[in-house]
């Protein structure tokens, strides 16, 4: 307890805060990346979707250890931490000349003192991948935090802004990460449904619940499905399938139905007890549409004993 209130006493005495409220916070088109036209990894956008969303939004930039970090612009290190622990790992801060602030965190090293002034692209550290008490508590990258006219703890740490929107020559392109988090659905169900031999059967897939998706009028439904199956009596095979059926409507009725690809699951376990199969497939539904189950037994005297959903989607 002593020791924590040091260290905060000490980061107090020796960090420089020079902010000007009256200054432009106006800096779009001229920030310079920390490490030039490299891959970003997690966009801002990508952060804000985690699921909880990061504490503190910002680009990463993937870069190999120990790449130089240049300033975005002129400015004061007001901050620095050189310890791996926490989220952040180790970090510099920059207050912008035009009063906006800057954190590029999990750095290996720093390179210049607090209350020390930089210029654009001046060397101000070394990345790395520092965090959570570890060199290595991340993959290598930069990740870089904004925050406009104030500091992190006066407008609040998650209330950064995108940086990609005011590097110099604009935004690099969309990034798959931009993609919402999917949600993750999981369903395991024990039943006990006959099938009978060379009929496609529909199946539920959780009690009352016939469908994997129902997607309404001008939803669209991306993501990937993978079903786990038990069965009893094989002593060939079972054959699995995914259906969609277009709607006319939310209430249907069907305009098209979409026969998905076949897995055959072979029959392997000894007589008596259960064989096991997997099914996975992606799939986008563009509403009024729904998805559902058929199961074909390639034998007479076969029960459909458990089926396992697990799927990860989202909507747009
Ligand atoms: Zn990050």
């Amino acid at each position: 307890m002593l020791l924590a209130t040091g260290l905060a006493l000490g980061a107090t005495a020796f960090s420089v805060d020079l902010f000007s409220p009256q200054l432009s916070a106006n800096a779009a088109g001229t920030y310079l990346r920390p490490c030039g036209d490299v891959p970003i990894s997690s966009t801002w956008q990508g952060h804000r979707n985690r699921k909880p969303p990061s504490g503190e939004p910002g680009t990463d930039y993937a870069v190999a250890m120990r790449s130089p970090i240049r300033a975005a612009t002129g400015g004061v290190i007001v901050d620095r931490k050189d310890t791996t622990d926490s989220a952040t790992g180790r970090y510099i801060a920059l207050r912008a000349d035009d009063g906006n602030y800057i954190r590029y965190l999990h750095l290996a090293s720093s390179a210049v003192a607090i209350g020390t002034r930089v210029s654009r692209g001046q060397v101000i550290a070394y990345s790395g991948a520092s965090g959570f008490g570890s060199e290595t508590g991340y993959g290598s990258h930069v990740h870089v935090s904004l925050w406009l006219g104030g500091t992190p703890s006066q407008l609040g740490f998650p209330n950064t802004v995108n940086f990609e929107n005011l590097v110099d020559g604009g935004p690099v392109p969309i990034y798959p990460e931009d993609d919402p988090v999917p949600t993750h659905q999981s369903t395991d169900f024990a039943t006990s449904v006959a099938l009978p031999a060379n009929t496609w059967t529909t199946v539920a897939v959780a009690a009352g619940q016939l469908y994997l998706a129902i997607v309404g009028n001008g939803i669209v439904e991306t993501g990937d499905v993978s079903l786990n199956l038990k069965a009893n009596g094989l002593t060939t095979g079972l054959q699995v399938r995914l259906v969609a059926e277009k709607l006319a409507s939310n209430s249907g009725p069907v305009v098209t139905t979409l026969v998905q690809p076949v897995t055959e699951i072979r029959a392997t376990a000894a007589a008596g007890s259960p064989t096991q199969g997997q099914h996975a497939q992606s799939y986008q539904l563009v509403g009024p549409m729904r998805l559902f189950v058929q199961l074909m037994a390639l034998n007479s005297g076969v029960t459909l004993t458990g089926i396992s959903v697990r799927k990860n989607y989202w909507t747009s």
